[in-house]
């Protein structure tokens, strides 16, 4: 470990924070002009540095991270004066004559670890929120998407306040160095593992987090409902970014009688979007690194291939793949798969499928195709995960509006629009008092007569 590495932009960031810039409203929408700015300005050579990382297509991210995020810009920007609003609470008589509020202040200095998966999205959303709520901020990009990281950092740089923000670039030394550091608040998005670690860094300096973590997302096709768009569906949410989403699909959980037309329909899908040979597709990317590659490579030795299955390391390159007929205890379903393979497994009872979710432990989304209220209702009931989508996928990340986060082994915390400036402040109260009255009552010694009739007063006077 780096113990040795300094920070010393912590000591800017710091300064800043304290002298109070950061809190003012105009400051943070003029910081997040400039975020929207440079992700307008920068567009094509954002979308460059992510193809360069894992060949994802312009289309792809546009529609998955600068136009996320320009989204979560504006939400912020139009909502932020009522956002940031002091809040007045009545005081019970008792209490009076008092004035009682609240409002977010921002939590400090934050430090934000992205993912290399949405490279942009991941340490930017966050950032948005960490700005929206008056924060000075540390973002420490993933070291596997390398391009990425680089125009992050130096659009960073020219756009945004560099005594209230800062990108610090490296891997795991750089980002333990940082986490020996005191923040104020950590912001993780990553693997379990490393959201354990994140925890206990946290937990030496008692500073609140959240981990946005990943899991095995199960999909349930139930017997009701569009069987050919729940195939469109599911191929274009499993095998965009090449699988590497946490949100997506891990595995199809399908009723046994539309078993044989789903995967029909799933392989169709596969070559209307990406033909015969995805190699050749401009929309289908890459597996980030060779790591990863040969982690997911050994899935295809022991599963039944229905469609896909070629793989060729040179280009980090596998193709979309489903496979059939795998057992809910192979060691495709022990943990979470983050690649384009797609077992599907029938079920003839939804007890059944829900049976194979539990077990699975709380998943980031669950996602279930169906057109019958009863089972839609009866699914989100006896389930548990950190969100929900019924009849599509990812949809409910890309809501402004709806709070987006794990539960349990998936993670903690949320964010997106209010969610997000939420996390990213606490809410600080404050009573005012007047110096009268000042009764003899309320203090010691307190006898017999004063303890009865404080106790009626505190018992009839304080809701
Ligand atoms: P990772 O945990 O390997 O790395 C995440 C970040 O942590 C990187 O910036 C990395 O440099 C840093 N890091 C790595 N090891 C570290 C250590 N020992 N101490 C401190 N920092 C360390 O994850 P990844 O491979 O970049 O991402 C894949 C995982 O992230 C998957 O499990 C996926 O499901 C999950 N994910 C979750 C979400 C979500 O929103 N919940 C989004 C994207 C990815």
């Amino acid at each position: 470990m780096q113990k040795d590495r300094v920070f010393p932009e912590l000591a800017v960031l710091r300064e800043t924070f304290d002298r109070g810039i950061t809190r003012d409203l105009l400051w943070r929408r003029s910081q997040l002009l400039a975020l929207e700015r440079f992700l307008i300005e920068r567009e094509r050579e954002i979308a460059a540095a992510v193809y360069d990382d894992f060949r994802k297509s312009t289309a792809e991210t546009f529609l998955t991270e600068t136009g996320y995020l320009r989204g979560e810009i504006r939400v912020a920007l139009k909502c932020l004066a009522s956002w940031m609003k002091t809040r007045r609470v009545s005081i019970p008589l008792i209490y009076q004559p008092s004035k009682g509020y609240y409002f977010r202040e921002p939590y400090g200095v934050v430090l934000i670890i992205g993912a290399w998966n949405y490279p942009l999205n991941l340490c930017l959303a966050p950032l948005i929120s960490a700005i929206a709520a008056g924060n000075c901020a540390v973002v420490k990009p993933s070291e596997h998407a390398p391009h990425s990281s680089a125009v992050i950092t130096d659009g960073l740089a020219s756009y945004l306040d560099r005594s209230a923000i800062r990108v610090i670039e490296g891997g795991v030394e750089e980002s333990r160095a940082l986490l020996e550091e005191r923040f104020d608040y950590l912001f993780f998005t990553g693997s379990r593992s490393v959201g354990r670690e994140v925890m206990l860094a946290a937990a030496r300096h008692l500073t609140p987090l959240t981990l946005e973590l990943g899991g095995k997302c199960p999909c349930i096709v139930e017997e009701s409902g569009n069987l050919k768009v729940a195939a469109r569906r599911i191929v274009w949410a499993k095998f965009l970014n090449g699988g590497q989403t946490c949100l997506a699909p891990d595995y199809v959980l399908v009723h046994e009688k539309r078993e044989t037309e789903l995967l029909r329909y799933m392989r169709e899908a596969v070559t209307a979007f990406y033909g015969d040979d995805p190699r050749l597709s401009r929309d289908y990317p890459r597996i980030v690194n060779i790591d990863q590659f040969m982690r997911l490579e050994k899935f295809l030795d022991d599963s039944a291939i229905w469609s896909g299955g070629k793989s060729d390391p040179a280009e980090c390159y596998i193709a979309p793949t489903i496979l059939r007929d795998v057992n809910p205890r192979s060691r495709i379903m022990q943990s979470e798969i983050f690649g384009p393979l797609l077992p599907v497994i029938a079920y003839s009872k939804l007890d059944q499928a829900l049976d194979i979710i539990r077990a699975g432990k709380e998943p980031l989304a669950l996602y279930l195709f169906s057109s019958d209220p009863k089972v839609q209702q009866r699914v989100v009931r006896h389930s548990r995960s950190g969100g929900v989508c019924i009849n599509d996928f990812l949809f409910q990340a890309a809501i402004h509006g709806l709070p987006f986060g794990g539960l349990g082994l998936s993670g903690f915390g949320r964010y997106h629009g209010k969610a997000g400036f939420e996390t990213f402040s606490f809410q600080r109260s404050v009573l005012h008092r007047s110096f009268l009255p000042d009764p003899d009552l309320r203090y010691p010694p307190y006898n017999s007569v004063k303890f009865g009739l404080l106790k009626r007063l505190v018992t009839l006077f304080t809701a």
